[in-house]
């Protein structure tokens, strides 16, 4: 598989809410290929899911920098190099993403507009794009990564997980 371009950041958030009327960003794990990597947790006292509350928050255990400081920092990690961000299921992402770009008053993020979603790679290359997510002893046997060292639902250490999948994935002809 030869991706466009190679000019790729990996990204994962958590949010507040599946509702994108009510949810907030709360955390962001940015990966680049050369393993650099920015975690942050976002200021947030709003609502909270009943699930975030039982499977998020407890993970949430840095310092909160303010959503104008995140930006900042997004800014210094990525530069003005323009990466394509991937995701898996990224829609969430996107949008909790450009609401914390606009609530600061910052229209353009550091990407390129359209990202890359991984589940539709999977899709493409005919492989249940789900099986990522829900089926991940069987997904990751077949695909040969410890899952298991990643913490699940921790922004960085999916972030680290999908960029791992990622690199087999491309690596290899036929995908999986
Ligand atoms: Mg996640």
């Amino acid at each position: 598989m030869k991706p466009f371009s190679n000019n790729i950041v990996f990204l994962d958030t958590e949010f507040s809410s599946l509702d994108p009327n009510k949810g907030e960003i709360l955390s962001i794990g940015l990966v680049k290929t050369n393993r650099e990597e920015l975690y942050l947790e976002i200021e947030y006292k709003g609502e909270v899911d009943e699930w975030v509350k039982k499977n998020i928050l407890p993970t949430l255990k840095e310092s909160k920098v303010s959503r104008e400081e995140a930006v900042k920092r997004v800014k210094e990690f990525i530069g003005d190099t323009k990466p394509h961000i991937v995701g898996y299921i990224n829609q969430d992402d996107v949008i909790y993403w450009q609401k914390l770009y606009r609530s600061v008053g910052v229209k353009d993020n550091p990407f390129h507009l359209v990202s890359i979603d991984f589940a539709t790679i999977l899709f493409i290359s005919g492989i249940d794009p789900e099986s990522y997510y829900f089926d991940d002893e069987n997904f990751y046997k077949k695909v040969g990564i410890d899952y298991k060292k990643y913490k699940k639902h921790h922004a960085l250490d999916d972030a680290k997980l999908l960029k791992e999948v990622y690199l087999k994935f491309i690596k290899s002809k036929s995908g999986i």
